[in-house]
């Protein structure tokens, strides 16, 4: 896992994903389906962050760096953020715990897939209640969607994120906002859906300055 030094009270958690070896070496589905490579969990936890980006699973340039959304989608993900690199890298400001924390290797179209299966319910729990003091979750793609917004979520990433201002009246913290994936797969999907660099976006900045800066 990416480490920053000093002691935060995390560095035990940090110890215990960056050792773990599930899906390589106990998958869910057997070891025909085992993770093609050794693992390499990339996620950033935060003791004093109060935006969490839950992102979906690193690609193969993140997982060879070491440092998530290293790459053409994180650059397309802090412009929305409208942050810079060192702003966006400081774990003072963000944390960063993708719904997989290894990259999960490619498809036989040459696709990334979906992030294992395994990480969820082996940290994602651990990893969100070791940070109480996030108000803001940017559930980036369906997967974090569907584990952070659970029955509000929509029949669709669309729908879900067209209705983006349901997971920020929701009462109590954290606040969840819904964000599609940064992805250049999705930027026709952006030129359709003018409302979200028109509406969502003005006021995911005004939040980022009010809970990153
Ligand atoms: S994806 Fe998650 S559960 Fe699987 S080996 Fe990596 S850290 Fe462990």
């Amino acid at each position: 896992m990416k480490a920053v030094s000093g002691e935060d009270g995390l560095d035990g958690l940090r110890a215990e994903i960056s050792a773990c070896r599930i899906c390589r070496d106990a998958p869910l589905r057997g070891i025909a389906d085992r993770l093609p490579h050794e693992p390499r969990p990339v996620a950033v936890l935060s003791a004093r962050a109060r935006v969490l980006i839950a992102g979906q699973a690193p690609g193969l340039r993140v997982h060879e760096s070491g440092l998530p959304f290293d790459d053409a989608s994180g650059d397309r993900l802090r412009q929305w953020l409208d942050v810079d690199r060192p702003t966006f890298y400081d774990r003072d400001r963000f944390a960063i715990v993708p719904m997989g924390f290894c990259f999960p290797g490619y498809d036989a179209k040459g696709s990334d897939l979906p992030p294992r299966r395994e990480c969820a319910p082996a940290w994602r729990e651990r990893a969100i209640s070791a940070m109480p003091q996030i108000e803001l979750v940017l559930a980036v793609g369906s997967y974090a969607q569907a584990w952070h917004m659970g029955a509000s979520r929509r029949e669709n990433m669309t729908e879900t994120v067209r209705n983006w201002r349901d997971g920020l009246a929701k009462e109590g913290r954290p606040a969840v906002l819904p964000l599609p994936h940064p992805s250049w797969r999705n930027t026709g999907w952006i030129r359709r859906n003018g409302w979200f660099e028109e509406e969502l976006l003005p006021e995911l900045r005004r939040r980022i300055k009010m809970l990153a800066f």
